[in-house]
């Protein structure tokens, strides 16, 4: 079982080494603990906030029991971490005595890594657990705009919080700066988690941040996640296949133009296509895919927000979703999905209501 306790203004102490009880000292720090790290050895904190307002004293020998009690004292609480058993068993005992809460707490990693986070398309449910995970587990987040943030202080409650978002065409910390930033922390012995929206390899540029890690001899994971090329459309109501209407789908960038052939091979393929990032060249790519021999009367739609809520869905057919698009300012972030799947929407989209957070459907 697990209680939440406020700790707000007790006494803490925090037992074990300066690096295995990082996470615990952040956490109670944060949440307005006095903190005494009863350290069993010398090393210096490798934490987020080195200067965060912590004292630090060195533990006593397991037998030299008056300095124990002396620390024991004041104290509503002890958290062991990683103590020699002995040293603690005995303050254990000698709490139990005074009435003083005991609980232990993981240590945290002793080698620096990087774990590249999926964050899914914004809800925190939609995060998976092993990347709920990591992020408990984490001394830093680095965080994209698209990145689901509200819950992260909770989610992270040891982590320094580093905002590194990327607007399109607008890249306040540049790519290379951001390996930079992951290879340096993970290299101080920091575990880093690089949280992204939706799937780290899906146009997340995940794939260079793993290259510049092993590039620079960083051990680095990759959490999966919900990418919304899949999960946008489906707050819509929209699958992306579905039997006897399209067995295939296509995920393509509208971050460049395609190229003649690409839309090409687009239109002969048949089936769904979904364009990410593609409101910038939505005409383009509507135009093309015509061109290119696609039906005009093609359903198509825009999801624009998706799982937000302001999420907004525009159904329209391919010949007119760039005017539909330009008529209602349509804005990224936004999922555009051609294809006939599209009108199993369509034909629903007034009747959309929400289920415990969820987009739920009921006949109209
Ligand atoms: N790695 C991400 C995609 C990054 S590219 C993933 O797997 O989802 C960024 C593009 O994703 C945006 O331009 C938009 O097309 C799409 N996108 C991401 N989140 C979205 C959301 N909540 N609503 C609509 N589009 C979204």
């Amino acid at each position: 079982m697990q209680l939440d306790l406020d700790v707000t203004g007790r006494a803490v102490l925090v037992l074990g080494t300066a690096r295995g009880t990082r996470l615990a000292v952040a956490r109670l720090v944060r949440g307005g603990a006095r903190v005494t790290l009863v350290a069993t050895d010398a090393g210096a904190p490798p934490g987020p906030d080195p200067s965060a307002p912590f004292r630090v004293v060195r533990a006593p020998d397991a037998d030299d029991s008056s300095r124990l009690l002396r620390l024991l004292g004041p104290a509503w609480l002890v958290v062991s971490v990683d103590p020699p058993r002995a040293l603690r068993e005995r303050v254990e005992q000698l709490a139990a005595r005074l009435r003083v809460l005991t609980t232990t707490q993981e240590p945290a990693a002793a080698l620096g890594r990087v774990t590249l986070v999926g964050g899914g398309p914004g809800p925190t449910g939609l995060l998976t657990l092993e990347g709920a995970q990591a992020l408990a587990a984490a001394d830093v987040v680095f965080h994209d705009r698209l990145a689901p943030t509200d819950d992260l202080p909770d989610l992270a409650p040891s982590a320094e919080l580093v905002d590194v978002g990327k607007t399109p065409y607008h890249h306040p910390v540049d790519q290379r700066s951001i390996e930079e930033l992951l290879v340096d922390r993970a290299r101080r012995g920091q575990s880093v988690v690089r949280l992204k929206g939706g799937d780290p390899f899906v146009f997340g540029r995940g794939g260079e941040e793993v290259l510049a890690c092993l590039a620079a001899g960083v051990p680095v994971r990759v959490v999966p996640g919900v990418s919304s090329a899949v999960a946008v459309p489906a707050s819509a109501g929209i699958p992306v296949t579905h039997r006897g209407l399209s067995h295939a789908f296509t995920v393509i960038s509208g971050h460049q133009r395609p190229t003649e052939d690409e839309l090409d091979a687009l239109a002969r393929l048949g089936g769904t296509v979904v364009v990410l990032m593609g409101v910038v060249n939505l005409e383009q790519i509507a135009r093309g895919l015509v061109r290119a021999g696609l039906d005009p009367a093609t359903p198509a739609a825009v999801v624009e927000r998706g799982w937000s809520d302001s999420q907004r869905s525009t159904f329209s057919s391919l010949a007119t979703l760039a005017d539909d698009a330009r008529r209602l300012q349509v804005a990224s972030p936004a999922v555009v999905v051609i294809g006939d799947v599209v009108r199993l929407a369509a034909d629903r989209a007034d009747a959309s209501l929400v289920l415990d957070g969820l987009p739920a459907w009921t006949a109209p």
